[in-house]
């Protein structure tokens, strides 16, 4: 995976579009976008992105242009084959770049789609911008929002302050209240850190009963120590520890990973826990990302998400000025592919280089998860989180192997019988 970022980016075949006849083959990538770049309103104690300001030299008063953002949509719409093509706004917080930006990008979308295409958005936010003007908009064109929310007041207020380290739980409600009173879809997207992971029946309850999202993405919050500088797979192999040891946790002075992310242990209680009243109280109701693609992989589909497939690649990212990197998670010089101004940006969705990316996943797989009898449901979940050796001293273990682990312990029995009843229901439909 270290050598992957040495490959040129040299398209593969199927970055050229076929036209033949034969059977049909669809390109399909999906690009995250990073309008106002690392920018942010708030300043929230755990974010990842932040830091892109310094290490990417970026200006925090210039987001993406108009130039920048008509190439890449042109270039994202006529890469892909597929009846559907989905767009997500992410960052730093994208309403900063304000509502005539997402004008111009229903405007540009409309004059590139295709016939026959379907062109979706999704918009990942903090909230706090969140009024009925944006509400209005975001119901008019069918945005679908992604809402950061940590739980009830106090566990949210834990890590998501403004950039005076001032609470941030009333901006973002005032926000949910915009949405629902337009009708906007949104889901709730939990970044599950050492405090909150404590609290998983608070959690989630709260985002379920309280918020009422129908759709919630818990995501283990695990940053290395050294994250603003050292990309993934570029740590020094002689301070990477054994799983289960003292600095393979949160909390000492010299562990691996930051004060705030989540301990591997509670990552695996919490998981148990809300799985547990999932089962019990919303089968059918409410939709987990985790649990979703748990019960689709136990049933012979594929993953519903990146963390649990078994190759990577197929998410990337661009940056406000057009830079093109293997993921969002990955946006480190390290694995810049190329700028949509110089290069195609399907021949980078589909070169050698970013399907090395991809492999890799799998290839640097220790031999503890190859024996693993989980494999199939975890494939070492996100590579970013391989930071700790397996008990015999071979790295590349992920940091949350423990709690992984022990939540498919306890989950499995109760995930075979739920694919064995759906399996069931379909077969019955299809009579
Ligand atoms: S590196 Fe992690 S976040 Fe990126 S595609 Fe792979 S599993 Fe997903
Ligand atoms: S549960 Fe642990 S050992 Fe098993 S595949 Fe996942 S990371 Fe590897």
């Amino acid at each position: 995976m270290k050598y992957s970022t040495t490959l040129p980016v040299k398209a593969l075949p199927s970055a050229e579009k076929y036209d033949g006849k034969g059977p049909e083959y669809k390109r399909r990538f999906h690009v995250m976008a990073k309008p106002t770049g690392s920018t942010c309103n708030l300043d929230c104690t755990y974010c990842f992105y932040l830091s892109k300001e310094d290490l990417l030299h970026q200006d925090r008063h210039t987001g993406m242009s108009d130039e920048v953002l008509e190439n890449f949509i042109r270039q994202y719409i006529d890469g892909q084959d597929g009846e559907q093509v989905v767009f997500s706004w992410q960052g730093g917080e994208p309403t900063l770049m304000g509502l005539e930006f997402f004008e111009k990008v229903v405007k540009f979308q409309k004059q590139y789609q295709k016939p026959g295409q379907r062109v979706e958005n999704d918009l990942q936010t903090n909230g706090v911008l969140i009024n009925d003007k944006w509400a209005e908009f975001l119901k008019e064109h069918r945005f679908l929002v992604g809402l950061s929310i940590d739980g009830p007041r106090e566990l949210h207020d834990r890590y998501r302050v403004t950039r005076s380290g001032k609470p941030t739980f009333d901006l973002v409600m005032k926000g949910v209240e915009a949405l629902k009173k337009y009708k906007v879809p949104f889901n709730a997207l939990v970044t599950v850190n050492r405090t909150n992971a404590r609290f998983p029946l608070e959690v989630y309850r709260f985002v379920t009963r309280e918020l009422g999202a129908t759709y919630v993405q818990f995501n283990p919050c695990v940053e290395a120590v050294d994250f603003k500088v050292t990309a993934p797979q570029f740590w020094r192999d002689d301070t990477i520890p054994i799983t289960g040891t003292r600095r393979a946790k949160p909390g000492d002075l010299d562990s691996i990973v930051t004060d705030w992310s989540v301990d591997p242990d509670d990552w695996g209680t919490f998981l148990k826990t809300v799985f547990e009243e999932w089962v019990n109280n919303d089968l059918g109701r409410v939709q987990v990302n985790l649990f979703e693609t748990a019960v689709a992989q136990t049933m012979g589909m594929p993953a519903q998400i990146c963390t649990a497939s078994e190759f990577c690649g197929k998410g990337l990212a661009i940056e406000k000025n057009g830079d093109i990197y293997s993921c969002d998670h990955y946006v480190y010089p390290e694995y810049q592919i190329g700028n949509i101004e110089d290069t195609k940006l399907a021949h980078m969705a589909f070169s050698e280089r970013q399907k090395a990316f991809g492999m890799g996943k799998k290839d640097t797989l220790p031999e503890y998860c190859k024996q693993c009898p989980y494999l199939k449901l975890c494939w070492g979940e996100c590579p970013k989180n391989r930071l700790v050796r397996t008990p015999d001293g071979e790295p590349g273990l992920n940091y949350l192997c423990p709690g992984i682990k022990a939540f498919f312990n306890y989950a499995e029995p109760i995930l075979v019988g739920l694919a064995t009843l759906l399996k069931r229901d379909f077969a019955g439909l299809r009579k």
